[in-house]
């Protein structure tokens, strides 16, 4: 439910306002990082929309009606989650003519005919064309959620076409805070999680329940600390193990960076902002070595590096440049 989503709480609100006031548009996109919870609280949203007992003037749904649970299980009709063909990167253009016959259809039992489309970077131009003009002028029943990493992977002219709903990673503590609340675990193992996570509550959630994926990432950390001892040839071998593709090679930069500006934070000599407080004796020796001015390069160059794979510039070629920019050489 919407009052449940974790973080971004000032979006949140933003979405429950519109509901209350009866000021829903007809088209929105859900951007953020991997796993922040776009699709949530997409979800959320139109669950909160087709609730059949909301009061008049309140934004929230009551999670019990029927509305509200076929919109959880997945199964209200006039909630459609449109996904990905199996193996395939792309929409197809028989999936999105579909969309568009569906959302000329009225709503059978909810208030409106919601379309939910994910990776919405994943459509075709063909798709893109044949798609703008529902989003521009939807029957009147009708929304459209779209969701995508970045509004910078699409065309202006469908980001103009949208209210955009810019989810941002959420703060440590109130991470931290949610995973305790939820499920049963200390404030360590929550602090932890919450840490690794980036500020992604959908990876701190799965990570619940996979050991390995939280090994990963604490072993990526250690990496990262060895490195800064190592030649320039490790290094190049190290670039393109950590960079044997794009994926891999953004999930070790977004785990970096927080880190980094740790060390840099601390060089600063602002060391009680710092997001990995369970690690302070290592950022403190960091700091210490390669200092402020160092220590800011370095988390220009993550930055950077970000931009980089974005454009789709080659991993591995990334990495080694990064690396060589990684003090200790
Ligand atoms: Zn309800």
């Amino acid at each position: 439910m919407l009052g449940d989503f974790i973080g971004n709480a000032r979006m949140v609100g933003w979405l429950q306002r519109a509901i209350a006031t009866e000021q829903v548009s007809h088209a929105y996109l859900f951007t953020g990082p991997d796993q922040i919870g776009k699709r949530t609280l997409a979800l959320a949203f139109a669950q909160a929309i087709q609730c059949e007992v909301r009061p008049e003037g309140s934004g929230a749904a009551c999670g019990e009606c029927a509305a509200c649970r076929k919109v959880a299980h997945g199964n209200h009709p006039d909630v459609l989650r449109i996904a990905l063909p199996k193996d395939r990167q792309h929409y197809s253009i028989e999936q999105v003519r579909e969309i568009i016959e569906d959302v000329a259809l009225k709503p059978t039992e909810g208030r409106k005919r919601i379309i939910i489309i994910p990776d919405f970077e994943q459509m075709t131009i063909q798709g893109i064309q044949a798609s703008l003009k529902v989003l521009e002028e939807p029957p009147p029943t009708a929304m459209i959620l779209l969701t995508c990493a970045s509004a910078d992977l699409l065309l202006p002219t469908i980001i103009s076409r949208c209210q955009q709903v810019a989810l941002v990673p959420v703060a440590l503590q109130e991470l931290a805070e949610a995973l305790m609340t939820r499920h049963e675990i200390d404030a360590g193992q929550a602090r932890e999680l919450a840490t690794l996570s980036g500020g992604c509550p959908g990876w701190a959630i799965s990570a619940l329940d996979d050991p390995d994926a939280l090994a990963e990432r604490r072993q990526l950390l250690r990496d990262l600390a060895a490195l800064t001892r190592a030649s320039r040839a490790e290094r190049i071998a190290q670039a393109a193990k950590l960079a044997a593709n794009k994926e891999t090679a953004q999930r070790t930069i977004e785990l970096w960076l927080p880190w980094w500006r740790d060390v840099a934070l601390t060089a600063y000599g602002a060391p009680d902002i710092i997001r990995h407080a369970d690690d302070r004796a290592g950022i403190e020796a960091q700091a210490k070595a390669w200092g402020a001015a160092a220590a800011g390069r370095f988390v220009r160059s993550l930055v950077r590096a970000l931009e980089q794979l974005d454009q789709n510039a080659n991993p591995r070629l990334v990495f080694e440049v990064l690396l060589q920019d990684l003090p200790g050489l």
